[in-house]
């Protein structure tokens, strides 16, 4: 059955803002995911042994495929003269790009060990990108710990390659976010569907792809966690289209409707291409929810998901909300989303970890969403978890994976009411 709520605990509030300790993976984090994503592109992390190792580590399995990524590990002697650093560095890119001729995409990858935050590493990437010109281009975005959490990384890669871009002031569509290949595809027949062809998705695959953004290109977000990338289209003149984020059937449609508003699409054309997959959505979403309609659900700060990502549950799958934690707000991103959920829940922005534990033991939900760290010791205490990183690698947009998606919340709560069963007879 579900657990009572405490009201005082979780009760709706305006957005609670924290500065505290907190618990989650840096941006370097991001590198596993863009670069399977952009295959003509090397991520040259300049840092200590300890990026190197959580890289190898979050990249598990990936190991022994052909790597795209590595660590130039400064040594503290190389640290101690600026000069030879910069050398070093130098000396290494050399090295890797007579070994690899395939690279066409090169980022340097800032950390957070003080010497490394002195290197000046966007000077560097531009004097590289000069030296290798046309071949290669160089670019470079901080994974560093200090600056990001594990999603900020994509977000500061792609404002990189955004502000990188040429000018084209032809009127097109522009789609923000790494998405798997199989659900960028059916991203691209649904709005082939409704009659868009021209779509510039950013990052590009493949440095050949041509692309441009002006003040004729219109963008929409599939990642709520691109804040910066978002400034850098607007600096640039595009023209932002907000909608709630297309997770489940609704927030799907949601999203697709903007475009179609902003691009004029009639609207039976538009109906004919969403409404079957909708349909279909919404009936495997109805499966799922038996499990969870009227269970609670508390997010810590993790990915910048956690909104849309409530929005979706709340009003498709018919959980209650206690807390919503994000390490950022970014309203207008998330704004669409956020007004569909703040009335039911306390929305909080960044963390203070240990008044957060506080709270959760008060709300006693079915279900918190948080990181890797926080997860055995609330299992300890009886509280079902759901892994906030899971939901970073799996497939969850648009109308194919809406029952996958509500799945990854509904599995925690079968296990521990099996659990429950189980120790009850
Ligand atoms: Fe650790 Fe910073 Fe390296 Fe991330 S960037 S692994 S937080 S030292």
């Amino acid at each position: 059955m579900p657990n009572d709520l405490s009201p005082s605990a979780c009760s709706a509030a305006p957005i609670l803002k924290e500065r505290g300790q907190h618990e989650v993976f840096c941006g370097l984090t991001s590198i596993i995911w863009l670069h399977r994503k952009m295959q003509d592109a090397f991520f040259l992390v300049v840092g200590s042994r300890t990026c190197a190792h959580l890289l190898q580590s979050a990249a598990g399995v990936m190991i022994f495929a052909e790597p795209r990524f590595a660590t130039a590990i400064l040594e503290e002697t190389d640290l101690a003269g600026m000069a030879d650093a910069h050398q070093e560095l130098e000396r290494v890119v050399s090295d890797l790009l007579s070994r690899r001729p395939d690279i066409k995409r090169l980022f340097l990858v800032g950390s957070c060990p003080s010497e490394v935050i002195k290197i000046d590493l966007a000077t560097m990437a531009k004097k590289l990108s000069k030296k290798y010109h046309p071949a290669v281009n160089v670019v470079n975005f901080s994974g560093s710990g200090i600056e990001t959490t594990f999603t900020q990384g994509e977000d500061a890669c792609l404002e990189a390659v955004i502000r990188d871009l040429p000018n084209d002031d032809k009127t097109q569509l522009a789609v923000l976010g790494a998405l798997p290949d199989v659900v960028q595809d059916q991203m691209l027949r649904l709005l082939t569907d409704m009659g868009i062809d021209d779509v510039l998705v950013l990052p590009q695959q493949t440095a050949g792809i041509p692309s441009g953004v002006g003040k004729n290109t219109h963008f929409i977000c599939a990642q709520p966690f691109l804040g910066a990338a978002y400034d850098e289209m607007v600096r640039r003149g595009a023209n932002a289209i907000h909608a709630p984020f297309p997770f489940g059937a609704n927030g799907t449609t949601e999203w697709l409707a903007a475009i179609a508003k902003r691009f004029g699409i009639d609207q039976n054309k538009f109906d004919a291409a969403t409404s079957g997959p909708k349909a279909r959505a919404e009936r495997a979403i109805a499966k799922v929810s038996e499990t969870l309609t009227g269970r609670s659900i508390f997010f810590f700060p993790d990915s910048q998901l956690e909104v849309p990502l409530a929005r979706f549950l709340s009003d498709e799958c018919g959980m209650k909300l206690t807390e919503v934690g994000s390490p950022y707000i970014h309203r207008a991103l998330v704004g669409e989303d956020l007004k569909l959920i703040e009335h039911n829940a306390v929305i909080s922005e960044g963390q203070d970890v240990e008044k957060q534990l506080d709270r959760v033991t008060a709300c006693n939900p079915d279900l918190t969403v948080c990181g890797l760290g926080l997860a055995n010791p609330l299992e300890a205490q009886g509280l079902s978890t759901k892994w906030a990183i899971e939901l970073v690698f799996s497939p969850i947009h648009f109308y194919e994976q809406a029952a996958d998606l509500a799945g990854l919340f509904a599995r925690p709560i079968v296990r521990s009411d099996l659990l429950k069963v189980g120790s009850a007879i």
